[in-house]
């Protein structure tokens, strides 16, 4: 019986995880679920896990969920304080997949309980992944890849070989986009954006997908999770999503995982690691699939992949300010405040503006980010379509 968290339980990830749980439940204990402010999600989850404890960030959510919660035997809690107390309760396996950088300090918290974090939520690790590698050695956590490239690649990484890595590659949906013009991407809408061709996910992950800032977060995911040189990673446009990342290896071999395109089999890798653990999904149907299509992503439609293997390159404070003036972006972007093509300018403008030293403790980070959160802020405002000038 393992005991396991959920950090952003009614999330898309989330999700995912409580339906591989609840399938086996002979297997698992629920600890704690939190979410941001979804009560009847989160409610309906604790009841169905009889998890010990709920929490939401939001504070002004705690009398729905504690009116929700009446008459079982969860307890509920609010406030992003606690939401970092329920990531500390040493659940033997926690799943972190909170989006954005709200999600930093309780994968910290997590971390600090040396157990096993399974890593969804890439923007921690792209904010502050040389803080948060050091916090997993320091505490003997043990931190698992959730995104599909990078357990893909944790998949294909034959620990004996690990000086024969030649190089990585991270294969790319393209996301929606990959055959718009860039006159057309100008006009692009949320609803538009977050309509993923080949996975269903968060608004946020679906923007980052479609500007294709995602496949450079992941980059810079990967180099931290796996202690890879920049020029060790690649990203390279795979349209059929069925191979998930590649490992290439000094003899020229290249090993790739496949599997459908639904983050159960991710997530049930790491819910099982280092054994196996069966998932609903049906196989892998090769001879219908027929092709696997590989191609050059565009750099001039999709400027984002450049500013974050630059902001790789460069390290320090930049991968930081990248994932915050993405944050803001985005959200700005999804609130009809900018279009679609701004969100990698706003992101440009705010790396060019902003430059501080490179953060060595969490405090830094946060320092970091709130600098970045601000000037991206100050651009939106500056460009804001939504107020009439
Ligand atoms: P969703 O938007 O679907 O879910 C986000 C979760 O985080 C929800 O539980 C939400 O609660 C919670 N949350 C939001 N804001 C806060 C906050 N301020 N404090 C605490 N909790 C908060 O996101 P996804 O599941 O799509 O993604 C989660 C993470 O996993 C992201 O980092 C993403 O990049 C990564 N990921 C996602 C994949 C996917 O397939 N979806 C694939 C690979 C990685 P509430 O519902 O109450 O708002």
């Amino acid at each position: 019986m393992k005991t396991v968290t959920i950090l952003g339980a009614t999330g898309s990830v989330g999700t995912s995880t409580l339906d591989l749980i609840e399938r086996a439940p002979e297997n698992f204990r629920v600890v704690a679920l939190t979410a941001n402010c979804d009560v009847a999600r989160l409610a309906d989850a604790a009841r169905r896990t009889q998890a010990e404890l709920a929490v939401v960030a939001d504070e002004s959510c705690l009398a729905d969920l504690t009116a929700a919660l009446a008459g079982t035997d969860t307890r509920a809690a609010a406030g992003a304080q606690a939401v970092c107390e329920a990531a500390a309760l040493g659940a033997d396996w926690t799943m972190a997949a909170i989006v954005g950088g709200a999600g930093l300090k309780p994968v910290m918290a997590a971390l600090e309980q040396g157990r096993t974090v399974a890593l969804a939520n890439k923007e921690s690790l792209v904010s502050a992944g040389d803080v948060m590698m050091s916090a997993a050695a320091a505490h003997g956590a043990t931190l698992l890849p959730v995104d599909s490239e990078h357990n893909a690649i944790f998949q294909c990484l034959e620990d004996r070989n690990r000086d024969a890595v030649r190089r990585v590659i991270l294969t790319a949906s393209g996301g929606p986009f990959r055959d718009r013009s860039l006159d057309d991407m100008r006009a692009i809408t949320p609803e538009q954006a977050v309509a993923h061709p080949n996975w269903s996910m968060g608004a946020k992950i679906s923007v980052d997908s479609a500007t294709m800032m995602n496949k450079g977060l992941e980059l810079i995911e990967a180099r931290h999770l796996f202690g890879l040189a920049p020029d060790q990673l690649d990203a390279i446009v795979h349209r059929q999503s069925v191979i998930h990342s590649l490992v290439e290896y000094a003899d020229g071999s290249l090993l790739a995982q496949l599997g459908p395109a639904d983050m159960r089999v991710p997530i049930a890798h790491t819910l099982a690691w280092p054994r196996r653990m069966a998932t609903p999904m049906a196989p892998l149907d090769l001879a219908a699939i027929g092709r696997l299509d590989f191609e050059a992503a565009d750099p001039v439609r999709f400027p984002a992949l450049a500013l974050a293997r630059a902001a790789m390159e460069a390290g320090g404070a930049r991968p930081a300010i990248l994932n915050a003036a993405n944050e803001i972006a985005v959200a700005a972007f999804l609130a009809r405040r900018i279009g679609f093509l701004e969100i990698a300018a706003i992101v440009a403008d705010t790396l060019d503006t902003y430059d501080p030293g490179a953060p060595d403790s969490l405090d830094a980070v946060l320092d970091v980010d709130a600098g970045a959160r601000r000037i991206a802020g100050e651009r939106v405002q500056a460009r804001d379509r939504s107020v009439p000038s």
